[in-house]
């Protein structure tokens, strides 16, 4: 059966007026969901004001969850919160929370992650799942990027389920940089990601989990990166805040029809 598409919008912490969300939700509801699903990960702050504000077919998606649930968590979201707002999928993993750039601190292990993501599943909800290597690791090959992402993946193993858990392949060496994966890096990334799947969990499951591509994809690349046949998507950070958005998710539904 073919994957659906999916891209994903990760506003991170934009923008700084609540003034703007009405226009930045105005060019996600643009998109034309027929053949693609789509979801936004507003801020934190934001998550509250614009849930309600999307389309159908067009997932709110929070940006992390604690693993725990409500209570005595200072700062946290709780998955109990999300499922009582309708929502249905969280983001985790992303780099800018693996502290590759810093912060938080101390950064996110792929173990806790996959506690994160094991509370989100006890609470009925699924799971986008973050993972990448940065330059240093790019730059010894792909032997090298398939060893590192491959230790964020398998404490996900026991989770891998396609039905609720997507993998967003973000190098982290093309996130906000400019500079994108080319084609044949993604595709060779997400082959090999995918075989491991079939060698580690099962060919079924590898072959229907959908793994988006995420690193400075643009209306521009997006046409060539779809034709990868094994990038289902992508996960798009700065233009996920530009009209061009809608054309990124035309591409990837053009190109899997
Ligand atoms: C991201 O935030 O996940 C991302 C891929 O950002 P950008 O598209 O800006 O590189």
């Amino acid at each position: 059966m073919p994957r659906r598409p999916i891209v994903g919008g990760n506003w991170k912490c934009n923008p700084v007026e609540v003034s703007k969300l009405d226009g930045l939700v105005a060019n996600i509801n643009a998109c034309d969901t027929t053949d693609c699903d789509v979801y936004v990960c507003p801020s934190n702050l934001h998550v509250g004001i614009v849930y309600t504000k999307f389309k159908e077919g067009v997932w709110c998606t929070p940006q992390n969850c604690n693993f725990k649930g409500c209570g005595a968590f200072t700062g946290e979201m709780a998955a109990d919160q999300m499922v009582d707002m309708g929502l249905k999928w969280c983001l985790i993993g992303h780099s800018e929370r693996r502290g590759e750039f810093g912060l938080p601190t101390p950064p996110e292990s792929s173990a806790l992650l996959a506690a994160k993501c094991e509370y989100l599943y006890s609470k009925g909800m699924k799971c986008v799942y973050a993972i990448g290597e940065p330059l240093s690791i790019r730059e010894k090959g792909i032997e090298a990027v398939l060893e590192y992402c491959v230790q964020q993946l398998k404490p996900f193993l026991p989770l891998m389920d396609a039905e609720k858990l997507v993998i967003a392949y973000e190098p982290v060496w093309s996130i906000g940089t400019g500079v994108t994966a080319s084609p044949e890096q993604a595709q060779e990334t997400h082959a090999a990601l995918r075989k491991w799947i079939a060698e580690n969990k099962d060919p079924a499951t590898a072959e229907a989990i959908r793994i988006q591509y995420g690193g400075s994809a643009t209306a521009a690349n997006a046409p060539q990166l779809s034709a990868c046949p094994d990038v289902d998507g992508f996960l798009v950070g700065g233009a996920s805040l530009k009209s061009e958005f809608a054309e990124i998710v035309a591409a990837i539904a053009n190109a899997k029809k």
